[in-house]
């Protein structure tokens, strides 16, 4: 009987991410800076590796992970 089954070594990271706004963009721009989330910093992520992602309900762009989607400071998950 071998009928193992091992699947814990696959890991295929072959996701396609959403289009994000880089962050070197949106420098120097005249948007409300909505700070860090805190996946983000737990991460360790610094600026470079962080996505900027624009929030229409606070009128501003917070940075975070790239998969998050969640503004850190109303909670709007729409963009
Ligand atoms: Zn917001």
């Amino acid at each position: 009987m071998s009928t193992e089954k091992d699947n814990g070594g696959k890991d295929e990271r072959d996701v396609r991410f959403p289009p994000l706004i880089p962050h070197t963009d949106v420098k120097g721009e005249d948007f409300v800076d909505l700070g860090t989330t805190p996946l983000a910093k737990q991460l360790g992520l610094s600026p470079e590796q962080t996505n900027g992602h624009w929030c229409s309900r606070c009128r501003g762009i917070w940075f975070g992970y790239t998969l998050e989607t969640q503004c850190p400071v109303c909670g709007n998950r729409r963009g």
